[in-house]
């Protein structure tokens, strides 16, 4: 009976997922090959539902002005929808307002932002950052660029071996030295999240500002900032489904308030005189000059698409079984090694086949009108961790289906045949 119960369920995610799947155009595309395009790239970035395609037609066709400045009537609408956007994303986040909401490119320049921030007003000479082992550059290099003007230095915690938050380690790693934690919540390679409300826990009582990269888990998992009790969180648009050009920086007050500015413009300031320039109070204070207003009132859509027409109990039922189907498929697979299988997790794997150069998967597979990402992905120091050069990520979204799974595991069994034999023949020559 329960068996059977849970049969239908899925069959019922799976028809979800087909409907769903229908709101994304690009999806319908053929490869040049002749093959369905299967996408399974969605942590580099994902595809994009009519939504939020309408949304930035609409805004570049009908509301198209600058914003704060004007005081005609499409100014004054843009402004509207611009700061709207803005609420949308507190809301989102569980933001305590919107005035912790600052609109950047992308987390790689909300980080910069924040070590900016940091390195005016926070870092002491000796202290340390703890961070995983498996950050991504965009949370390893804007700290050694720091690490360059004020000698403080990273401090990786390792990973237990199959990818999750190491605590004993972490306690280890944490010393009155310990000026800033900044961590990933969910891997972008392993797809291991990161118990972020529990190390929040720690943070706060012993008064260490914590920074949470949210580009993969933000996607997968409902995020409460304000609740967690973190300091800041950066993700970018274009992973949640929205543009690129657009992320997100929050701010816990109030640090807003004691950053100075980041960059200097149009915008971000109260007075200018030859002497002396006072500042707009936070968020304008950190967005000088014309911001992505077209792709910001674009993401609130891309938020309100997924709050309201997928829905986070369809996202983690459907996506916690395509994880858990896709992992089957693939370890179906001889010689093929998974990397970081430890739940909780976002719908991703990364994997190598034995003695098969992930380059060479990702061409092979890429003929069969399939896009998976290989190589480093922005985490070399993970891969050094792990001790390969580089490895194969397959990343799912709720639009995914099943059988593209299967596509997918087919198409991985004939690269092994394929690459076999061509060694064989390269051995016999
Ligand atoms: N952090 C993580 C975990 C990511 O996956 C990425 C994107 N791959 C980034 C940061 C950087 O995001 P962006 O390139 O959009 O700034």
């Amino acid at each position: 009976m329960y068996i059977c119960l849970d049969f239908i369920q899925m069959k019922d995610l799976v028809r979800e997922a087909r409907r769903l799947r229908l709101d994304f155009p690009i999806l319908e595309k053929l490869h040049p090959s002749g093959h369905p395009l299967i996408y399974l790239d969605n942590a580099a970035t994902a595809q994009k539902p009519r939504a939020v395609l309408s949304a930035l037609h609409q805004f570049l066709s009908e509301f198209n002005a600058n914003i704060h400045r004007g005081i005609h009537w499409l100014s004054q609408k843009a402004t509207a929808l611009y700061e709207g956007a803005r609420e949308s994303v507190a809301e989102f986040i569980g933001a305590a307002s919107a005035e912790e909401i600052v609109f950047v490119r992308g987390a790689t320049e909300g980080i910069n932002l924040i070590a900016n921030g940091l390195k005016r007003v926070h870092f002491q000479p000796g202290g340390e950052i703890l961070l995983t082992q498996a950050e991504h550059h965009a949370n390893i290099v804007p700290w050694q660029l720091i690490a360059e003007e004020i000698p403080i230095r990273l401090r990786p915690i390792p990973l237990q071996s199959d990818g999750s938050f190491d605590w004993e380690a972490f306690y280890q790693a944490l010393t009155p030295q310990t000026q800033l934690i900044a961590l990933t919540a969910m891997s972008n390679v392993l797809g291991t999240e990161i118990p972020i409300p529990d190390i929040a826990q720690v943070a706060r009582t012993r008064g260490i500002p914590l920074l949470v990269d949210a580009c993969q888990a933000v996607v997968h998992r409902p995020i409460e900032v304000k609740a967690w009790g973190v300091d800041f969180l950066v993700f970018s648009g274009h992973k949640l489904y929205g543009p690129t050009g657009i992320g997100v920086v929050y701010m816990r007050r109030p640090w807003g308030d004691i950053f100075p500015p980041y960059q200097g413009g149009g915008d971000m300031i109260r007075q200018v005189s030859w002497t002396r320039t006072s500042f707009a109070p936070p968020p304008a204070k950190f967005e000088a000059g014309t911001p992505a207003i077209a792709e910001a009132v674009a993401l609130a859509e891309a938020i309100k698409y997924l709050q309201r027409t997928v829905g986070w109990d369809f996202i983690q039922a459907y996506e916690s079984y395509l994880t858990d189907y896709a992992e089957e498929q693939l370890c179906s697979i001889p010689n093929l090694k998974l990397y970081g299988t430890a739940r909780p997790r976002g719908c991703l794997w990364s994997f190598t086949l034995e003695d098969i150069h992930p380059h060479d998967v990702g061409t092979f597979l890429d003929q069969a009108g399939i896009a998976v990402r290989v190589g480093h992905h922005c985490a070399q120091p993970l891969m050094d961790f792990l001790q390969v050069p580089a490895t194969i990520r397959a990343s799912f979204a709720f639009y995914n289906l099943p059988e593209e799974i299967d596509r997918l595991v087919l198409a991985l069994k004939e690269s092994v045949k394929f690459f076999s034999k061509i060694e064989g023949e390269v051995k016999l020559s």
